[in-house]
């Protein structure tokens, strides 16, 4: 870690006891290195809902980070959805509806991971996975 001193600023060496230029006594002349600022981009698996009555309803990840917001990955896979102003949700109650929407977030999911998107623990519904990963610059 560099030493700078507080007076005149200089850089010193480790172990300086005082500043080689102005002789200020180094003590608490400590300035961290600044360490390059990490950006995170983020995105989270919604549920959209398509098709006639909601018949072709996928999931989609869409990103928000410094260079904007794009769509990340979306299923190929469709299930039954329903509209609701809450928020569109997969239809579990419909006969095979589970499975259906199952297999496209199992999708999702490789889909994500193969792109580098990194689970973050925070969940919304069952569907509602959060990711985030490091931006590319
Ligand atoms: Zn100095």
């Amino acid at each position: 870690m560099a030493i700078y001193c507080m007076q005149c600023g200089k850089e010193l060496p480790d172990g300086a006891k005082f500043c080689l230029k102005c002789g200020n006594p180094v003590g608490s002349a400590v300035k961290p290195t600044p360490q390059p600022e990490q950006k995170w981009e983020y995105c989270e698996i919604v549920c959209k809902v398509g098709g006639f009555s909601g018949l072709k309803s996928y999931f989609m990840a869409q990103a928000t980070g410094s260079h904007g917001v794009y769509i990340a990955a979306r299923s190929t896979k469709t299930f039954y959805g329903i509209d609701d102003t809450g928020g569109d949700y997969p239809d579990t109650q419909a006969w095979g509806g589970e499975k259906k929407a199952k297999e496209a977030l199992d999708e999702m999911i490789s889909l994500l991971s193969a792109d580098g998107w990194a689970l973050t623990g925070d969940k919304g519904s069952w569907w509602q996975y959060k990711y985030r990963r490091r931006e590319r610059s």
